[in-house]
């Protein structure tokens, strides 16, 4: 084997939805019938050419394996899930002749079709991505299906480009995946690998025939506790690597990659296995040890690849220090390429597009295309020396000079107050004293809530009207105040709807949020928020988070600010005797749907979100509004992927939901909406944040989630979903009595809520009146059975 060195400057991995998002309008186009195959086909195509070659003129080599071929058209797991043969038996019958699946066909397990569900969807670790989990079984076929790979390959070469496919590697595909539906109990994918790793050889082989020096296999699973113990997972990670570089024919070399995280002791495990290089993530996980990086100078060692620039953020790096960082390495005898520490798919295209942010605020950011620069400079450096690149640590260290320095960075008042916040100040009374509190409360003109009172999860249909007189107020086209009268008549119809169905605890339906968290990004000091900044968030969808750059509070004057929220929710309650139920997003999921200050402990940036929330929830009680609720849908979405992380991150987590909940009288109704049904890890946080009422997704699940609930000890009121808001399907009312019934086994009557899954804002009037008839109805029924 020829063996070509590992490229000293890398990425692994680019956005790949396109600059104007040009892939998401393909993909959709071709979707809706709009255009052909051969369109999306050469969409993409067009695409993989200009990616190439932006980064070549960014400074990456066109022909030494540094630029990633890793273009998935919805998702990166489910390609190596095709690439794999892996079909799944409840899709068997798309696979063609050859057993494989063309890309219509991956659009099924993708989207489903009319009788089928899709694979489900899940995190990709700590981010806001979703990938697409193999089903996998015992007799589940693996086939090498290298076609869609070995085109790419091929067609980069014609275009002058020597390229470096990436797969997810055959470890993390399996950890990812989940036992199908027929396999039988026991079952855990793993024990499929030694069937596995010949078909991943085998695709290596072919596309090493199709010119591929260099071969990436991620493998991030590595990074997080697993269900399988240490050893076990070590001697698969052994047996996987040691066969796919056992010497054969035309092999390809092996980047294998650890993002997210550090592999712990998988680390000796991977270096002495024969890959060429490994490649581990510096920003999140561990600098190596002393010992660790003896095993990279071992004959036959692997290339360290150091992921040294932040692919999951988007802050300016710190090139100085990291460039001191890296030539410590070198220095320890090890032989040192430079990346990202993620694939740069989680941050935007390029700053440069946002030329209405504030220039310095501009000038502290670093989206893929900045990042793949500053990758390069980083190489260059360690290279030829700090003096060739002194130019670039300059411009760097002055633009974090005048981070550290900037108006709003820190706000002393801002600080002050987070600082003097007293215990006694985040508690509530006892759960059990605020119930009496509440239910003595005349939350109706008639008196009390009745038993089973039937709400919703706050947002109704955002209609085509709704955006586009959203859209017509930027354009500048609609006027303030024929907005906000366009705002307020919709908030009336939603009310009226609500009256007219008969339910007890009503919203104000949402209309003013384009999006939970960045329409309250755009009402608090501290963030800012992009015009071009997309970021896939699963298949076509993309969501575009807003930057918290500062110390956090309302807009307005002083350290308070002034409520926003309340014009509209008070509005609504000003046209109804029924209580209105107020909305707001919690502290973690505005942190976790955001892009981050990274220059202080996350929990600190919680706590100052919280009290500006906190801010607004008395506003709100001041205002007259009873119930208020706090969303935290993305609370098991930051959590930490090693255990021994976890309980300090309930701890800052909670408290913050705490501190945002905590200032309002006792017999104020605190609720709370986690938009899952798997709490795992998170069940013991749910009790902690000490909300009167949770509402939870439990519809699909039929009421299962209620068990683990039970189990806790959890006795607070709680909001099981009983309409699976996910898809246009009307539930009849005999259904949601059923699952009403089945709640009621787990759940005392007092306690219990009668609600849909989730807000409502994808859903069309149609369904959301006819499902919300039935919910209401079968909320009577259930009430005259008590
Ligand atoms: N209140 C929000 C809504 O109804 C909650 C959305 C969510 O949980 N993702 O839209
Ligand atoms: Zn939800």
């Amino acid at each position: 084997m020829t063996t070509v060195p590992f490229p000293a400057a890398t990425i692994t991995g680019y956005p790949r939805i396109g600059r104007r998002r040009e892939l998401k309008k393909a993909l959709e186009a071709y979707w809706a019938g709009r255009s052909s195959r051969q369109e999306l086909e050469t969409a993409a195509a067009d695409l993989q050419l200009a990616t190439y070659r932006r980064l070549v003129e960014l400074g990456l080599g066109a022909q030494d394996s540094s630029l990633p071929a890793a273009f998935p058209l919805y998702d990166q797991v489910l390609d190596t899930t095709t690439a794999l043969g892996a079909v799944p038996s409840r899709f068997a019958d798309l696979a063609g002749a050859d057993g494989g699946l063309d890309l219509d066909a991956s659009f099924v397990l993708a989207r489903g079709d009319a009788g089928r569900p899709p694979l489900e969807l899940t995190k990709w670790f700590d981010t806001n991505y979703h990938y697409l989990v193999p089903e996998i079984g015992p007799a589940t076929p693996f086939r090498a299906r290298p076609e869609r790979l070995v085109a790419d390959v091929r067609r980069a070469a014609e275009d002058g480009f020597a390229v470096r496919p990436v797969l997810v590697g055959p470890v993390s595909w399996l950890l990812l995946a989940k036992a199908d539906d027929d396999a039988p109990a026991g079952f855990d994918p793993l024990q499929r690998l030694a069937e596995l790793v010949p078909v991943y050889a085998e695709l290596l082989r072919e596309l090493a025939a199709a010119g591929a020096q260099w071969v990436q296999l991620e493998e991030p699973a590595l990074v997080a506790d697993q269900d399988v113990p240490g050893a076990a997972l070590a001697e698969a990670v052994w047996d996987a690597y040691t066969a796919l570089t056992a010497p054969a024919a035309g092999r390809p070399q092996l980047l294998v990659t650890t993002s997210y995280g550090s592999p712990g002791p998988l680390l000796h495990t991977l270096a002495g296995s024969g890959i060429e290089a490994l490649h581990l993530d510096l920003v999140k996980g561990a600098v190596p040890s002393a010992e660790e990086l003896a095993l990279f100078r071992d004959e036959d060692a692997p290339v360290l690849v150091a992921g040294a620039v932040d692919g999951h953020n988007v802050w300016r790096a710190d090139l100085a220090g990291r460039l001191a960082q890296l030539e410590e390495l070198a220095r320890a005898g090890v032989e040192v390429s430079v990346a990202s520490s993620t694939s740069l798919f989680h941050v935007p295209h390029d700053v440069e597009e946002e030329t209405q942010l504030d220039p310095v605020l501009r000038s502290w950011l670093s989206f893929a295309d900045q990042k793949v620069a500053e990758i390069v400079t980083l190489s260059r450096g360690l290279a030829q020396g700090p003096d060739a690149v002194a130019g670039e640590l300059e411009a760097a260290a002055e633009a974090r000079g005048t981070r550290a320095e900037a108006p709003g960075v820190r706000d002393a008042a801002v600080r002050e107050r987070a600082d003097s916040l007293t215990d006694a100040e985040i508690g509530r009374a006892p759960a059990e004293v605020r119930r009496r509190a509440q239910e003595g409360r005349s939350f109706t003109a008639s008196g009390p809530l009745p038993p089973l009172p039937t709400t919703t999860i706050g947002s109704f249909p955002q209609t085509p009207e709704v955006r586009s007189a959203r859209a017509r107020a930027r354009a500048g086209q609609l006027d303030q105040a024929g907005y906000d009268r366009f705002l307020r008549e919709e908030i009336e119809r939603v009310v009226r709807l609500q009256e007219e169905l008969g339910l007890d605890v009503l919203v104000h339906g949402e209309p003013e949020r384009n999006d939970m968290v960045q329409y309250f990004a755009e009402h608090l000091d501290g963030f800012a928020t992009t015009v071009h900044g997309w970021v896939q968030s699963y298949g076509s969808r993309c969501t575009r988070p807003s930057i918290l750059w500062g110390d956090v509070s309302r807009e307005g004057d002083g350290v308070r600010g002034e409520a926003f929220t309340v014009p509209w929710i008070g509005h609504a309650q000003s046209l109804t005797d029924r209580p209105v139920k107020g909305m707001l997003t919690g502290p973690v999921t505005i942190l976790a749907w955001s892009f981050v200050r990274d220059d202080q402990p996350l929990g600190r940036t919680a706590e100052q979100v919280a009290l500006a929330l906190r801010d607004e929830v008395a506003d709100l009680e001041a205002a007259g509004i009873g119930i208020i609720q706090v969303d935290e849908p993305a609370l098991r979405e930051l959590l930490p992927l090693r255990r021994e992380d976890q309980p300090a991150y309930l701890d800052w987590s909670v408290r913050a939901f705490r501190v945002a909940t905590s200032g309002v009288r006792d017999e104020t109704q605190i609720h709370t909406h986690l938009c899952y049904s798997e709490f795992g890890e998170v069940v013991s946080a749910i009790d902690g944040l000490d909300a009167d009422v949770t509402s939870i997704e439990a519809a699909r699940s039929r009421m299962e989630v209620l068990t683990d609930l039970e189990a806790a000890g959890f006795s607070r009121g709680i909001g099981p979903g009983v309409w699976d808001i996910h898809s246009p399907r009307v539930p009849s009312q005999e259904e949601i009595e059923q699952l009403v019934e089945r709640a009621l086994g787990h759940v005392p009557a007092d306690t219990l809520w009668i609600n849909p899954d989730c807000g409502l804002k994808t859903r069309g009037y149609a369904e959301t009146r006819a499902s919300l008839e039935h919910l209401v109805a079968a909320a009577r029924t259930a009430r005259e059975q008590l």
